[in-house]
């Protein structure tokens, strides 16, 4: 376990991911320095203004659905306790009629209002710093320090422990002027994605949230909603756009939403169309940022000069490169990938984040999982070609 001169990070980006790691190491104790480019918290795709908790069902496991059913159970916990539900979440059903269809117990969240619940708890230890309008350029490891620097190289912040948990931005940062990691050794991917919503005035088309390609959200009211939504709306979404990497609203996507709604439920389809061609039409679309195998990345970056040397020194003699050998930044971590599940995932994976930086043990029946989420995976199989 690191000394308490040790205990301070600086976290790069203030949505869930960020907001879940600042509240996980601040009740380790941890002082905390959160940076941001937005003017607040949850501005990327934590901003979705409402979407799903459910689990991610499988005939036989797979790691996403373990991860997913840890991570549901943790993400309620919290729920359940920082969040009165009204204000950021209704507990719900969802009637998958896709594959493995069934209906499962889920939840409406609001993302937003659980990255205030941790940013307010942190603040509240006494723990944290939040910087906003403070785009990290590129992070300078100096006299046991990692520096965030701006574009002018301006140090913005200091620390001896960094966490990168800014979604697709990670990637820019961490292989860009940073240079700390090959582009190939951290395959990451912007997914545009865009959600159809609008005022309910009349009853719900539906009973309950309907998922096939995407989910249909019948009903959700929020007292918290941001004043551009209505407090009582419908919403169908996402459209997965991978490799788009804007946040304008387009009217095909709109079409693309409306044809996955025909088959959940024709009256709402025919209502979103109706709503688009009398302009009252309401959208949202952010980038989520995915891996190549569609896990996050979660635990310590990998350290590609180093990883670089080794390979050369080795020759084409080379054996394998296991995991707990590949090479890795002094007190550089990163929390990212969450793809399209980082309502299930952030808390679980925040929480056994803080447990690796602290040294923790893994438990036994989780160590596979851990490895399929580790960061370095994708470096350590380049070390083996
Ligand atoms: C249309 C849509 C629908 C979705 N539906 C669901 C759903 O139903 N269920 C679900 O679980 N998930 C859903 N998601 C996914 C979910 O929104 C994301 O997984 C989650 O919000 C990601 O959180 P994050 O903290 O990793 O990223 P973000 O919330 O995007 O936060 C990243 C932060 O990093 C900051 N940043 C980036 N680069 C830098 C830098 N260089 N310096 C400083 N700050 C930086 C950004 O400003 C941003 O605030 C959906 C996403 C979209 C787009």
């Amino acid at each position: 376990m690191p000394d308490s001169s040790a205990r301070h990070a600086l976290v790069i980006g203030a949505g869930l991911a960020g907001a879940a790691t600042c509240a996980a190491l601040a009740r380790r104790g941890w002082r905390l320095t959160l940076l941001d480019a937005a003017t607040g918290p949850a501005q990327g795709a934590s901003a979705l203004p409402v979407g799903m908790l459910s689990p991610h069902v499988t005939r036989a496991p797979t790691p996403m659905s373990r991860l997913s059913a840890l991570g549901v159970a943790a993400t309620l916990d919290e729920l359940q306790r920082r969040v009165p539900q009204g204000h950021g979440w209704r507990t719900c059903e969802v009637d998958n009629l896709g594959h493995h269809p069934g209906r499962w117990p889920a939840a409406m969240v609001r993302p937003a209002a659980l990255v205030k619940a941790w940013l307010d708890e942190s603040a509240q230890l006494g723990l944290l710093e939040c910087r906003w309008q403070a785009n990290v350029h590129k992070l300078l490891r100096q006299s046991g320090l990692w520096q965030a620097l701006d574009t002018h190289g301006e140090c913005l912040a200091q620390a001896p422990v960094v966490v990168v948990a800014s979604a697709y931005g990670s990637h820019a940062l961490l292989t860009g002027a940073s240079s700390l990691v090959d582009g190939d050794a951290l395959p990451l991917r912007p997914v545009k994605g865009q959600m159809s919503l609008g005022e309910l005035h009349e009853a719900p088309w539906a009973a309950r949230p309907q998922r096939d390609d995407g989910v249909f959200v019948p009903c959700y009211e929020d007292a918290g909603l941001a004043p551009q939504w209505p407090t009582r709306l419908w919403a169908m979404g996402s459209t997965y756009e991978r490799g788009e990497n804007s946040t304008h609203l387009s009217a095909s996507a709109h079409e693309r939403n409306a044809i996955g709604l025909e088959s959940l439920c024709a009256p709402a389809a025919a209502a979103l169309r109706e709503a688009q061609a009398q302009g009252s039409l309401l959208g949202w679309a952010q980038v989520r940022c995915a891996s190549q195998d569609r896990l996050p990345l979660v635990g310590a970056v990998p350290d590609g000069k180093t990883l670089e040397e080794r390979m050369v020194q080795a020759g084409p003699r080379r054996g394998r490169m296991s995991l707990a050998e590949t090479p890795r930044h002094d007190g550089l971590f990163m929390l990212s990938a969450l793809g399209s599940r980082g309502i299930a995932l952030a808390p679980w994976c925040a929480s056994r984040l803080a447990a690796t930086m602290e040294g923790e043990p893994t438990p036994d029946e989780q160590a596979d999982l851990l490895r399929a989420i580790d960061p370095a995976r994708f470096a350590s199989k380049r070390a083996r070609r």
